[in-house]
């Protein structure tokens, strides 16, 4: 199989991503580990530090979070962990969505050994980030994205509806990969992506065309200046240059607020 995206037509790229993320499923530590070497835990920790999301203690109304693509929940739990540890806050609640059921299923899984498990507060939603039929206008505090967005058919449709459903004040956070901004370390990068990751993903997951793809998915999408363009489009605010870059660029935080 090839998993290009311009050989593969639009109606035919959703069903793409969803086998994808269906074979992976199960791997699914293992693939962010072989992608980042490791790192997507340090930023992912970061993102959720930086958002330092949580009731703060004059304050009586819970935060409604969504975390979208939330896969496994790593993002959802960290937000929920960090909001409980520094604010004390049991009452803000979390809907996780994402486009495969393979995932959802590994997240609610590994909810039942966190602080969270039959609890009311967190739900996992089977729903396609450019829609969210089930998720109403203006109901969201924060919108969460880790390495999510990229796999959309139609980026732009998902930052719209990230403007639909929060509420004005809400924010948008994105984590994704995104593009060295050093020649020299770019280089290495490109290298490394385009040769070393599929031969690994063949050798840990045996699913050489999963990490092809997945590679192929960074190079094509947007450059930080121009996503966070797409963020404006939506609606959003972008306040200063509107990302900040982790480890040279290979990934970014995007930042938007509905104002
Ligand atoms: N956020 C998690 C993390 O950082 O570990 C999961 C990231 S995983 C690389 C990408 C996720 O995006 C997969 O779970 C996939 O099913 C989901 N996804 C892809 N296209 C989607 C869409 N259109 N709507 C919602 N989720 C989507």
């Amino acid at each position: 199989t090839h998993f290009g995206f311009k050989t593969v037509p639009q109606e035919q790229k959703e069903q793409l991503v969803r086998g994808v993320f269906s074979s992976v499923a199960s791997n699914y530590d293992i693939m962010n580990d072989v992608m980042s070497m490791g790192i997507h835990r340090l930023w992912k920790k970061h993102f959720i530090e930086k958002l330092d999301c949580g009731m703060r203690p004059n304050s009586s109304e819970p935060l409604h979070f969504l975390d979208v693509a939330g896969g496994t929940g790593d993002i959802a739990f960290g937000l929920l962990d960090h909001a409980r540890l520094k604010y004390g806050d049991n009452k803000s609640t979390m809907v996780v969505a994402d486009i495969n059921p393979d995932m959802l299923k590994e997240g609610a899984k590994r909810c039942l050994s966190t602080p969270y498990a039959n609890s009311p507060r967190i739900q996992f939603l089977e729903q396609n980030g450019e829609k969210m039929d089930a998720i109403e206008d203006n109901s969201k505090d924060v919108y969460t994205i880790a390495f999510g967005i990229r796999n959309f058919t139609d980026i732009q449709a998902g930052l719209n509806t990230a403007y639909r459903v929060l509420k004005p004040g809400g924010i948008f956070a994105c984590l994704e990969f995104s593009q060295v901004d050093n020649q020299m370390l770019d280089y290495i990068y490109q290298a490394y992506s385009f040769s070393l990751l599929p031969l690994m993903g063949q050798l840990i997951a045996n699913d050489r065309d999963s990490y092809q793809y997945l590679v192929e998915s960074i190079r094509k999408f947007p450059n930080q200046e121009t996503f966070a363009s797409m963020i404006r489009e939506a609606g959003f605010y972008v306040p200063g240059k509107g990302y900040e870059n982790l480890t040279f660029g290979v990934a970014a935080i995007h930042i938007g607020v509905k104002l």
